[in-house]
């Protein structure tokens, strides 16, 4: 038989902890469910810096976590959306092969997404994708009609309020130390600010339950936590370039390239945003910390030492290091000159007004990597006792939320039988 839990703590205020804490919040009405943030603010790291996109599952592995969860979360943030009022625009999408390599690639695409049940893809000829998208250039082009845009920030603040409307609690500016997993309930260790800028650790209670969601410092806490160092974080910044007004309007929807399959991230693409700019961007290059967003000219931008140590020390970093040489110098180039970022885009629209682009912001991705270099591409969930962990959420982790929470929560909840 099940026990039900009558405590609950959330470790990381993100779209993926604000969804799983509003979940457990609903689904155990008599429980308390605290909410542990380390900022004064929910989504201030990956999800408020993010490309606002609510992919509709075209690139996934059939079968994995990420094909699953986001076809299922699509269908539950549409929902969510229009229920509350989130504004939600169903722009559309081309992904757009330049030659007939790139159409080899683009058919595998169209192939995965037919198998992960996207809904009306098509491959459309030059005349047909510029009936979709006037400007467009290219040779073949996938079509996902219901590719949307929102902004994920909003959401989450709106599934903050569900939450406390449930009675659960946000505590901000609470940083979680480490989690200490006892026999039958975990105690939760807070980071306080010490003498001369050290940190002591004070206990803020026990749970029947504890999940962690902590984006970027997944890692870090598993670790503090007594919890397995691998699968390891390593931040890659994404920088945008934005163009406001009739800029802007050269782009309806979303435009991106066909993705090289043997790296994740998917090639500086050109994006709508809820606010009615145009996005372009991320590229994707080593952050020199997890959590800055300061952003100079070239690839330097805010460091921090330790984050940088902590990459540059593990042996799985020089493996990925060696086997991405021509991925890396491709990258370098839009990450030092912002020329070569924007002449990326006016491949696929070659009227974009240069002159009217200007520096936009950054987002850092926490990217899980193994000992072998390799990185981690699905979601990772794992749970040793009553403390569940999300290790990896990349993209379409903003898209999944919904059905990741609902994931996360029955397998946390099974640990409790
Ligand atoms: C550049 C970029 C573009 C992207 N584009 C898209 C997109 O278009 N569509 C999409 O679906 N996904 C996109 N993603 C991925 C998406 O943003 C992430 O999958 C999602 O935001 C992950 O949410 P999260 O809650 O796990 O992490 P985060 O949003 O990083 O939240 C983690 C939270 O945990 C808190 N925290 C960490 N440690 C502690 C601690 N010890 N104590 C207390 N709090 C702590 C942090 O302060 C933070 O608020 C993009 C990501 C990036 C970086």
């Amino acid at each position: 038989m099940r026990v039900k839990p009558q405590r609950i703590a959330v470790v990381g205020g993100g779209i993926i902890g604000t969804a799983v804490a509003r979940e457990l919040a609903h689904r155990f009405d008599d429980a308390t469910v605290t909410l542990f943030e380390k900022e004064s603010t929910l989504a201030s790291h990956q999800t408020g810096h993010n490309s606002g996109v609510v992919h509709a599952g075209l690139y996934y592995e059939p079968g994995s976590l990420k094909a699953k969860l986001c076809r299922s979360g699509v269908e539950k943030l549409i929902r969510y959306a229009v229920e509350n009022g989130v504004p939600y625009d169903e722009c559309g999408k081309l992904v757009v092969a330049q030659n007939t390599d790139e159409v080899d690639r683009l058919e595998a695409i169209y192939a995965r997404a037919q198998a992960n049940g996207v809904p009306n893809v098509k491959l459309l000829d030059r005349n047909e994708m510029r009936e979709v998208e006037p400007h467009v250039r290219g040779v073949l082009a996938l079509h996902s009609p219901h590719t949307a845009i929102i902004d994920y920030a909003t959401l989450t603040e709106s599934l903050g309020r569900d939450l406390e409307a449930a009675g659960g609690e946000i505590r901000y500016d609470a940083e979680v130390a480490r989690l200490d997993a006892l026999s039958s309930e975990v105690r939760v260790m807070l980071a306080l600010p010490g003498a001369q800028g050290s940190k002591v650790t004070e206990p803020a209670g026990t749970y029947d339950l504890a999940i962690t969601c902590a984006g970027l410092q997944s890692d870090r806490l598993a670790v503090a936590s007594g919890l397995e160092e691998e699968p390891r974080i390593v931040p890659f910044y994404g920088d945008y370039f934005v163009a406001r007004g009739p800029a802007a309007e050269v782009v309806r929807g979303l435009i991106y390239p066909v993705p090289d399959p043997a790296y994740p991230f998917l090639g500086v693409h050109l994006t709508r945003s809820i606010d009615g700019s145009l996005m372009l961007g991320p590229n994707a290059f080593l952050s020199l910390g997890r959590e800055k967003y300061q952003r100079k000219v070239g690839p330097i931008g805010g460091v921090d030492f330790g984050d940088l140590g902590r990459t540059l020390g593990y042996k799985g970093f020089w493996r990925f290091a060696s086997q991405n040489l021509k991925a890396a110098a491709r990258e370098a180039k839009t990450a030092l000159s912002p020329q070569a970022f924007i002449a990326e885009a006016q491949k696929f629209v070659p009227t974009l007004d240069a002159t009217a682009v200007h520096p936009g912001p950054r987002g850092v991705r926490a990217q899980a990597m193994n000992p072998d270099g390799s990185l981690v591409d699905d979601f990772v969930i794992t749970n040793r006792g009553r403390l569940t962990q999300v290790r990896n959420a990349p993209s379409p982790g903003a898209t999944s939320s919904l059905a990741i929470a609902e994931y996360v929560v029955d397998k946390a909840v099974e640990s409790l039988r």
